[in-house]
């Protein structure tokens, strides 16, 4: 076999996240290359991201990995080196979050709350004259817990109020997903890394237990001692080229997942006034849209279908009229001047969901082989912090470091935060704290 190219590292994927590991990885001195499928960078699932940077997670790592994560969008230029893409960097709005107060127990706040306080991240506490004042769009009533618009459940009378809201002021979205895996690639490629596109990884070359590289679809080999797989909903199918599949604890698997876009109702200017709302209780989340727009996802509750895709290259990409008709519907109650809309708009794309809805960033059993996948509808906003926990993660390991015993401690850059990795490990036990959603 003939080697067509060779490199220190190979990062399989170019989203937000593989972009960012390619990044840190060339900062630190590595000859990189990305390879992606796809024409450019975040054309896979990071360009149809909501990408909400929130920190309201169910575990005490999950909020401290998002709390750091957030820093690196803040200081966006500086990490990047600069102004590094001839298209621009993207636009951090905090526009904050409201995470909404549901009374009688099982609200996600109170699993977010002291972990809040732990961690010393600003919050308020409002009641719901507060939440109403700020956002007088907003109904205060219970219409919980969700329901799909057929169940005559659906259209009741309220007859209980929220508690108000948890609001978390540096919280807010990018932009343009798609535009920030761009920048990371222009920010990679200005210290040596490279890219390449409409190239798929068709096969992960091994000898004695260790990666040598891969081999693409158009024939060549390319070697490298180190491989990461950062591909997203294709993670489970480049773990099974590895010959990994079935030696983890922790799988992953594709689930389909709608995004769906209204106008804001007359008067209101959401786009521009409104903030991100978690809303458990009608089962979605909505955020301020450019163009005056709202976008509404879904906080996947028990009574709508979860859509497992077998084939992520082989799935329905139109929205369809159920899941439209309920998520703008339950947006409807809880903003009772919105105009439902007879034209779909929205997107399609798919979660890489993990057992537990909690990344794996880690080794494998195959040495060199490295994984930051199962990222599950909810890692965007850690792109940075995971990159530069993965990048620790690997040096240690190729330095002979047993991480599996020993796993290593990132130390947030900017926060100083301790994130213990095993956490994220591809062989922890389901961690029972999760919300086994969304909100990770
Ligand atoms: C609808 C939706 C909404 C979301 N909203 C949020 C949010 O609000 N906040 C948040 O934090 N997270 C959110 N997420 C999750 C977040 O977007 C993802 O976790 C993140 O974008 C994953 O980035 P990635 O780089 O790991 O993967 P991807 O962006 O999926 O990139 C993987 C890349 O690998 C490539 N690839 C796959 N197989 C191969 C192969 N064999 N050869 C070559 N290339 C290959 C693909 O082409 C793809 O470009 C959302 C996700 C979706 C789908």
């Amino acid at each position: 076999m003939t080697t067509d190219a060779s490199y220190d590292a190979i990062i399989i994927g170019a989203g937000v996240i593989g972009s960012a590991i390619g990044y840190e990885l060339s900062k630190a001195g590595r000859r990189t290359l990305n390879i992606d499928k796809l024409p450019a960078a975040g054309y896979g699932s990071t360009s149809n991201s909501c990408a909400i940077i929130r920190f309201s997670y169910s575990t005490y790592d999950g909020v401290a990995l998002s709390w750091e994560g957030q820093h690196y969008w803040a200081d966006w230029r500086n990490y990047l080196g600069g102004d590094v893409d001839e298209r621009g960097l993207i636009n951090f709005v905090q526009c904050g979050t409201a995470l909404l107060k549901k009374p009688g127990g099982k609200s996600h706040h109170e699993k977010v709350v002291p972990l809040l306080t732990e961690l010393d991240i600003p919050f308020e506490d409002w009641d719901l004259d507060t939440l109403l004042e700020r956002f007088p769009a907003l109904d205060g009533s219970v219409f919980g817990p969700p329901k799909r618009p057929d169940d005559e459940e659906f259209w009741a009378e309220p007859t209980e109020s929220l508690l108000g809201a948890i609001w978390t002021r540096d919280a807010g979205y990018i932009s343009d997903p798609q535009l920030s895996a761009h920048n990371l690639q222009r920010a990679c490629e200005n210290v040596g890394g490279e890219f390449r596109f409409n190239t798929e990884v068709t096969g992960i070359d091994q000898v004695d237990g260790r990666v040598t590289g891969v081999r693409l679809s158009t024939g060549e080999t390319i070697t490298a001692p180190i491989v990461v797989n950062v591909a997203g909903p294709h993670s489970f199918m480049v773990n099974r080229m590895a010959g990994l599949e079935g030696t983890m604890n922790i799988s992953t698997k594709a689930l389909r997942h709608e995004v769906h876009h209204v106008a804001s109702p007359e008067g209101v200017n959401y786009g521009s006034t409104g903030c991100h709302v978690q809303d458990g209780d009608t089962g979605i989340y909505f955020r301020p849209e450019t163009g005056d727009n709202i976008l509404i996802g879904s906080e996947d509750p028990e009574c709508d279908p979860k859509e497992w895709v077998e084939n992520p290259d082989d799935y329905d990409t139109e929205v369809s009229a159920e899941q439209w008709e309920a998520q703008v519907l339950r947006l409807a109650r809880r903003m009772p001047d919105l105009g439902v809309p007879n034209v779909k708009r929205g997107v399609v794309d798919l979660y890489d969901v993990s057992d537990d809805w909690i990344p794996i960033y880690d080794k494998t059993d195959l040495g060199g082989f490295y994984v930051a996948i199962g990222t599950s509808g909810n890692q965007y906003k850690n792109a940075g912090v995971a990159a530069a926990a993965m990048a620790e993660l690997i040096d240690a390991v190729e330095d002979g470091h047993d991480h599996d015993n020993e796993p290593v401690v990132h130390v947030g850059r900017y926060t100083g935060l301790e994130i213990d990795m095993s956490t994220f490990g591809r062989n922890r036990t389901i961690n029972p704290n999760s919300s086994f959603s969304v909100n990770g």
